[in-house]
């Protein structure tokens, strides 16, 4: 039997994204346990609390393992606007809208260095909690590039790389992002601690 993770959340990119991650774990979230998160204040001081906030209000709803992943995107020239905020930067505007608006801001701007961050917290079924950490670091484009992925991918190159996120596969993707890094943690987690066996 597979294990199961139940990720607190009702972004279904996210979700996606963890399925992809991970074939020997049975990914399933809030909306699949008819719970909403809506109740959910996200007003820790970093990603640590709000991720905890997320995970702590599923595990007291349901009696299994769960995992919240808070996440979001730093930039330098721009340091108050998003970060913990993100989710929340414009929001009752689409993706493209926020992403033009940020490339917008940077028009004038040399410095684009920017990093996507994750934090996600794990807890166990005896309340145990755990926390692993990912980050990757990159630049703003000058321009809205791509159809994959999902946020502000289209307007986020990653060291190394010379397109946005949202024109790279969902491998390289998920191989590079603060979300695979953080996941790549707690999979080495889950395996040593005997949830998961070491599939080599
Ligand atoms: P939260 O973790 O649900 O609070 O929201 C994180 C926000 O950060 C998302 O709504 C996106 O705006 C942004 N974000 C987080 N991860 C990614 C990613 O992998 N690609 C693009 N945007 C992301």
């Amino acid at each position: 039997m597979k294990l199961e993770l139940v990720i607190a959340t009702t972004n279904n990119n996210k979700t996606k994204e963890y399925s992809q991650m991970s074939d020997d774990i049975l990914f399933s979230n809030a909306s699949d346990y008819k719970i909403s998160l809506k109740d959910v204040l996200e007003n820790g001081k970093d990603y640590h609390e709000n991720a905890y906030l997320k995970a702590r209000y599923l595990k007291d709803k349901i009696d299994r393992i769960v995992i919240a992943d808070d996440s979001g995107l730093e930039i330098e020239a721009l340091p108050n606007i998003l970060g913990i905020h993100t989710a929340r930067y414009l929001e009752n505007l689409s993706y493209k809208e926020r992403s033009n608006k940020i490339l917008e801001l940077l028009k004038d701007k040399d410095n684009r260095t920017a990093y996507f961050k994750c934090t996600i917290c794990l807890i166990l079924k005896d309340n145990t909690t755990y926390y692993f950490d990912g980050v990757c670091k990159g630049h703003i484009s000058y321009s809205y590039e791509g159809n994959n992925g999902f946020g502000y991918d289209p307007i986020f190159i990653c060291d190394g790389y010379d397109k946005t996120m949202a024109s790279l596969d969902d491998d390289t993707k998920n191989m590079i992002s603060h979300r695979g890094l953080a996941f790549k943690k707690l999979k080495q987690f889950l395996i040593a601690n005997g949830y998961l066996k070491d599939v080599i």
